[in-house]
């Protein structure tokens, strides 16, 4: 495949642009390096780079593009958006709309504020939080992403229930010492840390179901247990469903799982491709915002049309019957066709799966924590994904990344990527 188009404009992009990309995670460090691909033009399941090559895409833009990219009810409402005015800095009819069908989809949120990323609805949960309860201590779970705001950035120390150290520079180690980390689907570390900090922590931070070191469900009884020591020690719990709102049906991942948090956050798929956010929960929590409350948080961008009308659109997609059931057939065929091919060609994998989000491990254990999700084998993802690429299937430079259907794949497309499979294995062997 020629990709010299590719690699004259990351040349051009490294002068200008740090790094060459506006976001780390697209630069192809993790996968062994080279030139990251640079896309022309998307549609539907397809992707198009600058040297004319056509890719399947599974890499989704990391979550928000569901319905496939360039969607044309989608399009149509960002086309009226644009008519009507771009931004106005007052309050419009369509942000009610929203905040009523993000309310009626999750049960967890009496309040809706809206917000421009995922980074700033978790920023704002924990800031929300500390205001309600007036603890400053937060926990997370190691190896969730939660943004890039100075708090989530910040790693376990070596024990189960140890103060954090900064994962970034420019994070003071006065803000990683109010962070406890602890690993996910281990009821006893909880437990631990809960009995050492519980009384000091505002809220725990939870992706429900992980999607940011490859798709990890919690174990049964899991977050059940966190919920009732959280509620016993007066910490409250934030559910950062950034991916998972709508990703696996319509609605959140709190109400597949029967769980109601105090505070939850959003972002990727309710804005349908534009950049959006929100945050939301408890009204005796939400009231805590500024003009209501004592806890400040505001937004020029906030609630503007555009993202608002492309979310609204994005999720009456997604509200059509059968969305979900499609994307689980198609996932159901693209797991059982890897697993075959990796038998076929002796490459030791697992897989986790859920309706249409997936992961390949290079490992024989089935992943349920971060530590296991780091012992897999990057430098075999590296060739996989290059042997991948080559064959035009776009997948996220990451062994940590999840592998993204939308409503736009077809079995076709699965059928495809799965040729590809086969071949990328047989060279891995
Ligand atoms: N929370 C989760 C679970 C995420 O996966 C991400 C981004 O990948 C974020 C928060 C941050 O969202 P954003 O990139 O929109 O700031």
């Amino acid at each position: 495949m020629k990709r010299t188009n590719s690699e004259a404009l990351h040349e051009e992009a490294l002068k200008h642009i740090v790094g060459g990309v506006n976001s780390p995670s697209r630069s192809y460090k993790a996968v062994g390096g080279g030139s990251p691909t640079v896309m022309e033009r998307a549609q539907g399941a397809y992707f198009w780079d600058v040297d004319g090559n056509k890719y399947i895409d599974f890499l989704a833009a990391y979550g928000p593009i569901i319905t496939g990219h360039a969607h044309p009810h989608i399009t149509k409402a960002i086309t009226k958006a644009a008519e009507n005015g771009l931004l106005y800095g007052t309050p419009t009819p369509h942000e009610v709309k929203f905040a009523k069908m993000l309310k009626e989809a999750m049960p967890g949120m009496d309040k809706v504020r809206f917000v421009n990323s995922g980074t700033e609805a978790v920023m704002t949960t924990i800031r929300v939080s500390r205001a309600f309860t007036g603890r400053s201590k937060i926990m997370k779970f190691a190896g969730c992403y939660h943004g890039h705001s100075d708090l989530v950035l910040v790693a376990a120390g070596s024990g189960p229930a140890t103060l954090g150290i900064p994962d970034s520079a420019g994070v003071p180690k006065s803000i990683a010492n109010e962070v406890i980390t602890i690993p996910f689907n281990d009821p006893k570390a909880f437990q631990e840390a809960m009995d050492q900090w519980g009384e000091e922590i505002a809220c725990i931070l939870v992706e429900p179901i992980v999607g940011n070191f490859g798709i990890v469900e919690p174990k049964e009884g899991f977050l059940p247990l966190v919920h009732n020591i959280a509620k016993e020690k007066g910490a409250l719990i934030v559910y950062d469903e950034v991916i998972t709102a709508f990703r696996f049906h319509y609605g959140g991942a709190q109400d597949m799982l029967g769980l109601t948090p105090d505070l939850t956050a959003l972002g990727k798929i309710i804005g349908g491709g534009l950049p959006i956010g929100a945050y939301g929960g408890r009204k005796e929590i939400m009231e805590q915002v500024a003009p209501l409350g004592p806890a400040y948080q505001a937004g020029t961008m906030a609630g503007n049309p555009a993202s608002i009308l492309s979310g609204i659109a994005c999720l009456e997609i997604l509200k059509q019957p059968g969305i979900y059931e499609e994307l689980d057939r198609l996932g159901a065929i693209l797991e059982k066709g890897i697993l075959e091919a990796a038998t076929k060609h002796n490459v030791t994998i697992t897989i986790n799966r859920l309706i249409g989000a997936l992961t390949i491990y290079f490992t024989d254990v089935t992943v349920e924590n971060y530590d296991q999700a780091e012992a897999t084998d990057g430098e075999i993802f590296g060739r996989f994904f290059k042997l991948m690429l080559e064959q035009g299937i776009n997948l996220a430079p990451s062994k940590y990344e999840a592998w993204f259907l939308t409503t736009a794949h077809t079995e076709e497309d699965v059928m495809q990527s799965l040729v590809a499979v086969d071949h990328a294995f047989s060279q891995l062997a």
